[in-house]
């Protein structure tokens, strides 16, 4: 591995050549350009798509800026959350502190636009001049009447994972405060959905049809009542466990709920989540509707797949993505459609995610933790690779290679979770590695 620097070795190796296992968590090393983001836009992420919250940015413009409508996460009714609120911090407030400006942001914004509850985001500034954002929100809340929740989540503490705890953290102190919601006794919350381009609908119509009661939906079309009545649910769902498997452990510890991981992306993982829920309940009937409902997607589904599968066989994949369950589903989806998985690389995985991830991958594949954009062009270059999956930091990697780009991260406008997504995700692979345009690359 000459040419990578040497204290990532144990971040990066070859299955089938290397014998030792891929070292995961570790802090980015200085000098690598990681591709993670810092501890704010972790908790932004995670937080955003509750849409009937005020999202309140106590900061410099940038950093409001950089977050603006970062998930492509729908809402099926208010869409507060897509307005992104800045405290707009400039020198005299470094100077002499910015806390009456966010008093003042506050409570002229929840004046105005009366949310059931606001997120008040601190940044690196804010860490580094020291305002009391927790006594101004403090002070909010009993003044306003609603929940006003410090998200103390200073740029410079981590990397987004940080971010995503922190996150959990905040929605832990709504669950548990509200009783009102009816509740079925088979009711689930679904955590690490962000509803990108409507793929929770997609889900819920699952759920429905197997006679299963989504309670609360932390965070995709999220709303705060159904956070608060979330611990009354008998399971938690946990997809994207990087973000929301702190959350899920919370809830087990203080109202003893019980969680699953599972994945939605795939035919297999897709399948396997509703057969897990399904036994769960140990109801011969839920677990009917379930094999009903997989039958069914699957007489229309394998078909449509064929003729991708036949045009993309023996093409071969780049995968670099936040989390590990999502490569695992990744790698998946793409055998089933005939493509070879050469890079699989996750931001924020971990030990035990890697051991996962490496036993699904072929010999040869090349398994990446905390990559930057130098290893990530040399493993393409290596490898041969005809496309690369990843978010909006892999998509030049892949362009300047000259290679086929699929967006699979937060900001993406297409459903590819449940059965329709596998769909969509076999076209869209399809028509960007077989597009005309990589002909003329030089
Ligand atoms: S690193 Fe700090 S300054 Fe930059 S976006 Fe994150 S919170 Fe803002």
């Amino acid at each position: 591995m000459t040419g990578f620097l040497k204290d990532r070795e144990g971040q990066i190796l070859t299955k089938g050549v290397d014998p030792r296992s891929l070292v995961g968590g570790k802090p980015s090393l200085a000098g690598s350009v990681s591709q993670r983001a810092c501890v704010f836009c972790g908790s932004r992420v995670v937080l955003y798509p509750i849409a009937d919250a005020l999202h309140l940015v106590h900061g410099p413009i940038g950093c409001a800026a950089y977050t603006w409508d970062i998930r492509g996460a729908m809402s099926s009714g208010p869409e507060l959350h897509r307005s992104s609120f800045s405290t707009d911090l400039r020198e005299k407030h470094v100077i002499f502190g910015g806390e009456k400006q966010l008093y003042q942001a506050l409570d002229e914004l929840i004046d105005k636009y009366q949310p059931k509850a606001a997120f008040v985001y601190s940044t690196c500034i804010v860490g580094v001049i020291g305002d009391d954002v927790q006594s101004v929100c403090k002070r909010m809340e009993a003044k306003k009447g609603i929940p006003v929740i410090a998200v103390m989540a200073e740029g410079f503490q981590g990397s987004k994972k940080d971010g995503y705890r922190i996150a959990c953290d905040a929605i832990a102190g709504l669950i548990g405060t509200d009783d009102s919601k009816d509740v079925s006794p088979v009711s689930i919350n679904i955590l690490g959905d962000f509803n990108l381009a409507g793929e929770l609908w997609m889900l819920a119509g699952y759920y429905k049809r197997m006679g299963v009661q989504i309670l609360a939906s932390i965070t995709g079309d999220g709303r705060v009542q159904d956070i608060r009545n979330a611990h009354r649910a008998s399971l938690n769902v946990v997809q994207c466990s990087g973000s929301m498997i702190y959350l899920a452990k919370t809830m087990k510890e203080r109202f003893g709920i019980p969680f699953i991981k599972v994945s939605y992306f795939g035919i297999e993982d897709m399948s396997d989540a509703l057969y897990e829920v399904a036994k769960f309940f140990t109801d011969e009937e839920i677990m009917d509707k379930a094999r009903e409902l997989v039958k069914s997607e699957l007489t229309t589904l394998l078909p449509a797949l064929e003729p991708y599968r036949i045009a993309l066989k023996g093409k071969k994949a780049a995968i670099y993505v936040g989390g590990a369950f999502k490569a695992i589903s990744l790698v998946k989806a793409l055998r089933l459609i005939g493509v070879k998985t050469v890079i699989a690389g996750t931001q924020t995985g971990n030990a035990e995610d890697y051991t996962l991830l490496e036993a699904i991958c072929d010999d040869g594949c090349i398994l990446v933790d905390d990559s930057n954009p130098v290893e990530l062009s040399e493993f393409v270059k290596q490898t041969g690779a005809d496309l690369f999956i990843g978010g909006v930091k892999e998509r030049p990697i892949a362009y300047k290679l000259g290679i086929g780009f699929c967006d699979h991260n937060h900001e993406r406008k297409l459903a590819l979770a449940g059965y329709e997504g596998m769909l969509n995700f076999a076209r869209e692979v399809y028509e960007t590695v077989t597009s005309p345009v990589w002909r003329l690359k030089r």
